[in-house]
């Protein structure tokens, strides 16, 4: 077993990312398998080497290792840019040149308003006649075409406890839509770098927030198309804070090193997020 925490250096390490890697660390070493730490820094606006360090930090503060060097995705642009030329070169992908002011205006129905998926508004598809010849478009915003990388799949997914999810081709065009697979300023996204790495990694069991199982039929469609595994996929259930509101990054009140500095030990963090405490601890 092969498992991963993959934060986004743009803030501290709080309860709910803590929990997340503690979970992904006790379940690899349950098994005798290997937990590893991988950088998403891929949104070079906001991810700052300060928070990588305080994230190292704190998760070794937590008592938990994992091989070296680390995995960081700003190293891997190439890698990304080389799996898009593949899908471009099957005509699934075009280019968009919509702004969010252009995508809601074009999504919302005179009533109801915008259909939301897990990227936000479902892209109505104004770009999706644009010229797909060529070689891949730099500095433009790639989409997936949905309705022609979903034709004629059967796909379907494990859960840890061994359940099986199905993908719904109809519900991935309605309830997802055209997502972007390289947005402009970045040259890739999220769901194309997750995928590629935890394949790249070797990763068996993505174990991650609940917040992102929408995500993750996006994620088998994609490794469905670039012909890579599908790994088993644990959502957890999100840490709320007293009042029942999900963990933002910027409630610093939650951040670990908050509770560091307050003089809580690792195995208070344990408790307070319900996992068991090893008795050496
Ligand atoms: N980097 C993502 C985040 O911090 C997590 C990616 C994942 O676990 O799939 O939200
Ligand atoms: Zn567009």
């Amino acid at each position: 077993m092969i498992t991963r925490f993959a934060p986004s250096p743009t803030g501290p390490l709080h309860l709910g990312h803590a929990y997340s890697a503690m979970l992904a660390h006790d379940m690899a070493q349950a098994a005798g398998g290997t937990f590893l730490l991988r950088i998403e820094d891929i949104d070079q606006t906001r991810a700052r080497p300060e928070w990588e360090a305080q994230i190292t930090d704190d998760l070794t503060w937590l008592g938990l290792s994992w091989p070296r060097p680390v995995l960081r995705q700003s190293d891997r642009l190439v890698v990304y840019r080389d799996a898009l030329a593949h899908l471009w070169d099957r005509g699934l992908l075009y280019p968009c040149t919509c702004n969010r002011r252009d995508i809601l205006a074009a999504a919302s129905a005179p009533q109801e308003g915008a259909a939301m998926g897990p990227d936000g508004v479902i892209y109505p598809g104004t770009c999706r006649h644009k010229p797909r010849s060529g070689p891949l478009p730099a500095d433009t915003a790639l989409r997936l075409d949905m309705k022609i990388a979903t034709q004629g799949i059967d796909l379907k997914y494990y859960l840890d406890n061994g359940a099986t999810r199905s993908i719904a081709p109809h519900s991935l065009i309605t309830d997802i839509g055209d997502v972007v697979l390289a947005r402009r300023d970045m040259g890739t996204s999220y769901h194309l770098s997750v995928v590629i790495d935890d394949a790249a990694q070797g990763i068996t069991d993505v174990v991650r927030g609940a917040d992102l199982a929408e995500a993750t039929p996006i994620h088998v469609l994609l490794q469905h198309l670039l012909d890579l595994p599908t790994p088993a996929y644990h959502h957890h259930r999100l840490i709320r804070d007293d009042a029942g509101k999900r963990l933002a990054k910027r409630d610093d009140a939650r951040a670990i090193a908050t509770y560091r500095a307050e003089g809580a030990t690792p195995a208070d963090i344990r408790r307070m997020v319900g996992l068991p405490v090893h008795s050496d601890k």
